[in-house]
């Protein structure tokens, strides 16, 4: 009769090995947002967004129940930036704080320095970038404006990229 001996320090690596595996499935699952190349390019409207799109890019990892297509449908530009700030940019050397107290709707505090002051995705979704800690006020970036020229009225015309400017397409 073969006697199995248990074998405590393979138990335990077995153990390791499946929690591995399970964290991993985790990961797998979590939702993310196909935006590593230019498929925001519709709704990048500002010089900023715009910027920042032409940079490499990675997919997006969220949490699950926390985007809503409808929220990237919006065009809202702090939903857009933010998700561009998590596709283009690093991991800070330490998340910021208020990462640090709650993360989301990114699982992982990243931010793009050079760009929207600094500011992590997730403090942009809501749009309070300047308020992330790691923002930095010296570096000339505004949030979204829309400038327009001295001789401009109030009508606010959006001229996107490739339309003639004496022809601008009204949406
Ligand atoms: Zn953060
Ligand atoms: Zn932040």
């Amino acid at each position: 009769m073969a006697v199995v001996r248990w074998d405590a320090a393979q138990a335990a690596a077995a153990l390791a090995a499946a929690a591995l595996v399970l964290q991993q499935q985790a990961l797998e699952q979590q939702p993310f947002l196909l935006v590593g190349g230019q498929q925001l390019a519709p709704y990048a409207h500002s010089p900023q967004s715009r910027a920042i799109l032409q940079l490499p890019g990675v997919d997006v990892v969220f949490i699950m129940g926390r985007i809503r297509p409808a929220q990237i449908g919006s065009h809202r530009p702090s939903y857009i930036n933010a998700v561009l700030i998590q596709s283009r940019g690093v991991r800070p050397v330490r998340p910021c704080v208020q990462c640090t107290n709650r993360l989301s709707p990114f699982p992982e505090c990243r931010h793009k320095p050079g760009h929207f002051g600094g500011a992590c995705g997730n403090c942009k979704w809501p749009d309070r970038g300047s308020h992330c800690s790691l923002w930095t006020a010296d570096i000339n970036e505004e949030e979204d404006v829309v400038e327009l020229s001295s001789d401009d009225d109030d009508d606010l015309q959006i001229i996107p990229v490739g339309a003639a400017a004496q022809n601008p397409i009204q949406l």
